[in-house]
């Protein structure tokens, strides 16, 4: 996610060569200021840091070391404005939230995926759809919902917004849902009429909080218009959108600092869970090339059902794994959003370029073939991978559209896999797997 801003780092870091030695640390100084410019963070926020990282580094003793240490500390003061981080949920739910933006920033999507995110971890939650403005957004909104399997308030005979949002807030409050997401109407540009559409559902509603979703792509202009929204309506946080597309990557480093309210999420692709909290220490982490464990742990467990992993484990000791526990494993990868921003949160990888950065595992045509071979095997085939025979093997070749020479090949894949995983999961296998990671 932030591959380019920590290669930069990296970079700048490489030019202390010796202990206190001023001329190496003014270069890495130089090097640093460059990159931050270039990735478009605020000429003013990169002229306070840079001062401040050379200040400290001088008063701890120059070196690598107190120049990182330096740069952490100041990034994190940097990333951390006063406000609430993630989510913060009402003592008295729902907790109502109004998610306001221009047009095609990416509201509508990131309603669905907050609303997503929260489902996940277990609340009840509705979206309310009060964008009129924009011709398909309710229907987007409902398609949304339905993916994600969360409930929606719509009222199609309904054009006042705010009539909208306050019977979804009383359907909230009388079904006991945790939070409300309120999606508004959004514009090309900032201009009267939204605003003040957008102060009279804030009035009927009063929300607990004002997200203001900013699309990273327009670059300085999403600080711009996010203070616009702060001063005219006034927001607790912003939504950074789109951060999968923005090579530069640095607005997410000011926009805070600018605009004055704490940057909450960002969103890193097209998909539900393409979504990440934005937890300043943990971000510095990954800044500086160093993962965020944390993270990983805190997304993994959101998504994986323990009791379901222990039947597969225990399925796997036995040699018993199945195509459908397959299914259910890749599904469950899925979950976990795009491989990039794993790989982004696992220390030694964060910097890593190339073919598997990229990787849309999901997509893959291994992934497919093995996919379109299980839709067309019975159920019993299914559960039971040692029913397959030169007859059933056709027949899946057919039903599949992939040639035998491919089913057999997957078959054996498959079966190899499982003795392999049967193997490891053993006491023996698993020390055995030990010493090879060490
Ligand atoms: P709205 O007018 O603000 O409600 O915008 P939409 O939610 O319809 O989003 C506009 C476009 O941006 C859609 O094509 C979305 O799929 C896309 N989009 C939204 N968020 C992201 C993101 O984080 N990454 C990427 N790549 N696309 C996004």
């Amino acid at each position: 996610m932030f591959d380019s801003i920590t290669g930069s780092i990296k970079n700048a870091v490489n030019k202390i060569r010796h202990k206190d030695d001023v001329a190496s640390l003014k270069k890495a100084i130089t090097e640093l200021k460059k990159s931050l410019l270039k990735a478009d963070v605020h000429h003013k926020t990169t002229k306070e840091l840079v001062t401040n990282v050379e200040l400290e580094t001088k008063a701890a003793g120059i070196g690598q070391d107190s120049f990182l240490n330096a740069l952490k500390s100041e990034l994190t003061k940097l990333l951390t404005t006063e406000g609430n981080q993630g989510f913060v949920f009402s003592s008295t739910p729902p907790t109502t939230i109004l998610m306001t933006g221009l047009q095609g920033s990416g509201k509508t999507t990131t309603t669905g995926k907050l609303a997503n995110y929260l489902k996940t971890r277990k609340k009840k939650v509705l979206v309310a759809a009060c964008d009129l403005q924009r011709l398909a957004a309710v229907e987007q909104l409902k398609q949304i919902a339905a993916q994600i399997e969360v409930d929606i308030y719509f009222d199609d005979n309904e054009k006042d917004p705010v009539k909208i949002a306050k019977a979804a807030q009383e359907k909230a409050t009388k079904e006991l849902y945790d939070v409300l997401l309120i999606d508004t109407a959004g514009r090309l540009a900032i201009d009267e009429e939204l605003m003040a559409q957008l102060k009279n559902v804030k009035d009927a509603v009063n929300p607990d909080e004002i997200f203001y979703v900013a699309d990273s792509l327009t670059g300085h202009d999403a600080t711009k218009t996010a203070t616009s929204f702060k001063e005219q309506i006034g927001i607790d946080g912003v939504v950074l959108s789109k951060y999968d597309g923005d090579t530069k990557g640095g607005v997410a480093l000011s926009i805070a600092h600018q605009v004055g309210v704490p940057l909450r999420f960002i969103g890193i692709g097209e998909k539900m869970p393409d979504i990440e909290v934005f937890i300043p220490d943990r971000i510095v982490s990954r800044l500086l090339g160093l993962g965020d464990i944390e993270g990983l742990a805190e997304k993994t467990s959101a998504v994986i059902d323990e009791k379901k992993a222990k039947e597969v484990t225990k399925k796997i000791k036995k040699g018993q794994f199945n195509f459908n526990d397959f299914l259910d494993q890749l599904a469950m990868m899925s979950k976990l959003g795009s491989m990039k921003s794993i790989l982004g949160m696992i220390p030694g990888l964060s910097g890593m370029t190339g073919a598997l950065k990229d990787m849309d595992f999901e997509n893959s045509s291994e992934i497919r073939s093995i996919k379109a071979m299980i839709g067309s095997m019975t159920p019993k085939e299914r559960e039971n991978p040692d029913l397959m025979n030169p007859s059933r093997k056709k027949r899946i070749a057919k039903g599949s559209g992939l040639s035998e020479v491919q089913v057999n090949k997957i078959l054996k894949q498959f079966k190899n896999a499982s003795k392999m995983a049967k193997k490891l999961s053993s006491k023996g296998g698993m020390k055995g797997l030990q010493n090879m990671m060490s």
